[in-house]
């Protein structure tokens, strides 16, 4: 799939806006459109990848730098002694919905578990 196909590509290059939250050169936050919880952020590579099913240990930096996201973005939002949720849907029966790499951060409210 090419960036000008996906959607997350798109806001990537800035071409689709989106409230950013953070931005380098390897990854990207940005406030979900529909929010699930008081805190949704969704964390993408900016590099095209599909899926978590693509990941292989050549990805171990950018998993780093995820998690690193993650966990700073979680502090700023106050959030992260409460708790929060990282996950990533992969696939039909994970409900993925857009196929570029993404992690939802959540937090703000408890989160049932396990998920449906
Ligand atoms: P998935 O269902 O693939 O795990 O998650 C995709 C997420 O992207 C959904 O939570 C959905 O609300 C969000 N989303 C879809 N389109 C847009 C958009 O144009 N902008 C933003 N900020 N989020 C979007
Ligand atoms: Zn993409």
């Amino acid at each position: 799939m090419s960036a000008s196909d996906c959607l997350f590509c798109r806001i990537a290059e800035g071409t689709i806006p989106a409230r950013i939250a953070h931005a380098d050169e390897a990854v990207i936050a940005f406030h979900d459109i529909a929010p699930q919880a008081p805190v949704h952020l969704l964390l993408i590579p900016r590099r095209h990848v599909g899926s978590a099913a693509e990941l292989g240990t050549e990805d171990g930096v950018l998993l780093a730098q995820i998690h690193a996201l993650a966990a700073r973005l979680a502090r700023e939002a106050g959030v992260a002694e409460s708790g929060f949720r990282l996950v990533t849907n992969s696939g039909p029966d994970a409900g993925q919905s857009v196929h570029h790499l993404h992690w939802h951060l959540l937090a703000g409210r408890h989160l049932g578990w396990p998920p449906g």
